[in-house]
């Protein structure tokens, strides 16, 4: 039996306006995506059977691809359609849904004008990792050596595979290490966010996030803000120092796949899984599942 491996389940993919068997579902080797990183996705989380802010990832994935100079060969209502049929071909409600949008193979080289843009939805089971017990230990993260790259470098507010190098380097460190993950400073040494995840604090009652002016924006950010000023919380976005962390009390990331996940060590820094921490972490999980 061959090895487990994402190219080779059960299931049906979306690609390029079809129903694909899983397993053809393939790119050929000379695909500028994989040489030049022309490439943007999503990630998406569906709950009950519903993907939670669909529309707002689909926007972000076309301004993604806007940003890389690729047009999208579809309309976001079919990349919509796309998504939510394909859970239920699958027949999965608590499920990850990756779109992704590529650049194919007619030229090979650094120019890419010819080059036909192509598009592709899979969705695999992702039921709940931790219990909130679970996460509520915490989540241990190295500072990373790497940089989150000025806004003038590269697209920062695309989600685009070329800025997860260094996520993935500064991961593979982190685990090496005996990490969860790791924490990015940006290109002035200010506090960024983690390698999939961005991250607030708590000190005093109040909340602090820092501006994301050179990485994304994050969904579940926004919503985490929303639901922190339904508690009445301030939250405050600004540069945050390294060197703040020492005074923070709590702290925890956000994202579609890390939720609300309180952290308890960044580097030589500790945060204790505080009250305001378990209480956004609820309010997430009941916001998602269509609870509140
Ligand atoms: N930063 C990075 C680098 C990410 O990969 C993600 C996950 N998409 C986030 C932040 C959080 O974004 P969202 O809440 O929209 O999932």
């Amino acid at each position: 039996m061959a090895a487990a491996s994402f190219d080779n389940m059960d299931g049906k993919i979306w690609m390029d306006g079809e129903f694909r068997d899983w397993t053809d579902a393939n790119v050929h080797v000379l695909t500028h995506a994989i040489h030049y990183a022309s490439s943007v996705f999503e990630g998406q989380r569906a709950y009950c059977g519903k993907i939670f802010k669909l529309e707002e990832h689909t926007d972000r994935l076309f301004h993604s691809a806007e940003l890389l100079g690729m047009t999208v060969p579809w309309t976001k209502a079919q990349i919509n359609d796309a998504c939510n049929e394909l859970l239920e071909i699958n027949k999965l409600t608590d499920a990850y849904c990756r779109p992704v949008i590529w650049r194919g193979s007619e030229m090979m080289g650094v120019s890419a004008q010819a080059n036909t843009i192509h598009a592709a939805v899979a969705v695999w089971e992702w039921p709940s990792y931790f219990s909130p017990e679970a996460r509520l230990k915490g989540l241990r993260l190295e500072i990373s050596k790497w940089r989150r790259p000025a806004p003038d470098t590269i697209p920062t507010q695309a989600k685009a595979a070329g800025l997860y190098m260094i996520c993935t380097l500064s991961k593979h460190a982190a685990e090496a290490n005996g990490f969860d993950d790791a924490l990015m400073y940006d290109y002035r040494g200010l506090v960024a966010e983690a390698t999939g995840a961005n991250i607030f604090f708590v000190k005093g009652g109040e909340l602090f996030t820092p501006t994301p002016d050179c990485f994304l924006d994050g969904i579940t950010r926004r919503t985490v803000i929303d639901l922190a000023h339904k508690r009445g919380l301030k939250v405050t976005e600004r540069a945050i120092m390294p060197e703040e962390m020492e005074q923070f009390e709590q702290a925890f990331l956000t994202g579609t796949a890390a939720e609300v996940s309180p952290l308890s060590q960044i580097g030589p820094y500790n945060f204790e899984v505080g009250g305001i921490t378990k209480s956004l972490m609820l309010d997430y999980d009941a916001l998602v599942r269509g609870e509140s």
